[in-house]
């Protein structure tokens, strides 16, 4: 069974295409980078999956639940983190992710639970008590991971997290999901713009104007283009690659 399937995905907003055909799969307990300029599409499919818009054609089958005709159980199995930060900055921590507990339905004494287990995990555990405001970006991104992994999703679902960030705070992070996806099983699909968040071994999808234009392992892609994953992506998303 695949973590997610999307089956032959279009989107436009009014009479601009978005998404053209999409279709890919990804396998559990992955790591799948979505590669792709600015416009690419990206956003949009994330909202699609996360059913901030309404499907147009296509579907999405998030374990063995179409968006279309079983949402609800699709999306409890689906976390997210937004490309735009979505963490009141005034409120601690903790009540950032205690609100969205109780946003979820989550029991009161599993939300205790649980929003122990997630600080801990990203190493927030300290900070608990401090106002968003206060942290530095790389923390921030943090806290929304930790509040998108409470109701312990099997898929989370990453846009664009490490834009923002200095360099090192964009490797750590990467790293960091990485880390959670490898220990803990979770598959994860990371979008960005940027090829050096995409590592040899990960499952790539390359998105271009709204087409999927390549998905397998980023080395037997690279291996297509002499070895050179930088080629290959230039290759490909040249707007000449688009039809
Ligand atoms: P990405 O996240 O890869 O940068 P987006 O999904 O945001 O790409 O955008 C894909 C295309 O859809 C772009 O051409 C963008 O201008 C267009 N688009 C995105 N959001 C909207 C919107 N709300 N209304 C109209 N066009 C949009
Ligand atoms: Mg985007």
């Amino acid at each position: 069974m695949s973590a997610l399937e999307v089956r032959d995905l279009s989107f436009a907003y009014g009479a601009r295409e978005a998404l053209r055909q999409v279709s890919f799969s990804l396998a559990p307990g992955r790591f799948a980078a979505l590669l792709g300029p600015n416009g690419a599409g990206k956003s949009t499919l994330i909202a699609l999956l996360t059913r901030l818009y309404d499907l147009q054609r296509g579907d999405i089958v998030v374990g063995e639940c179409s968006l279309r005709t079983a949402p609800r159980p699709a999306l409890r199995q689906l976390g997210v983190v937004f490309q735009q930060s979505t963490l009141d900055l005034d409120l601690s921590v903790e009540q950032n992710l205690r609100y969205h507990a109780a946003l979820h339905g989550l029991a009161r004494r599993q939300t205790g639970l649980r929003v122990d287990a997630e600080l801990a995990r990203q190493g927030l555990t300290e900070r608990r008590g401090e106002r968003v405001r206060e942290l530095n970006g790389g923390h921030r991104r943090r806290v929304e991971i930790a509040r998108a992994l409470l109701h312990e999703p099997r898929l989370l679902l990453l846009d664009e997290a490490s834009a923002g960030l200095d360099p090192a705070s964009r490797l750590a992070l990467n790293q960091h999901i990485r880390s959670l996806c490898h220990e803990q099983q979770i598959s994860v699909l990371w979008t960005t713009h940027l090829l050096d968040e995409v590592h040899s071994g990960d499952d790539l999808l390359i998105l271009h104007q709204g087409r999927l234009v390549a998905s397998g392992q980023a080395d037997a892609l690279s291996l297509e283009h002499g070895g050179n994953l930088g080629a290959a992506f230039a290759h490909l998303t040249h707007s000449g690659a688009s039809r």
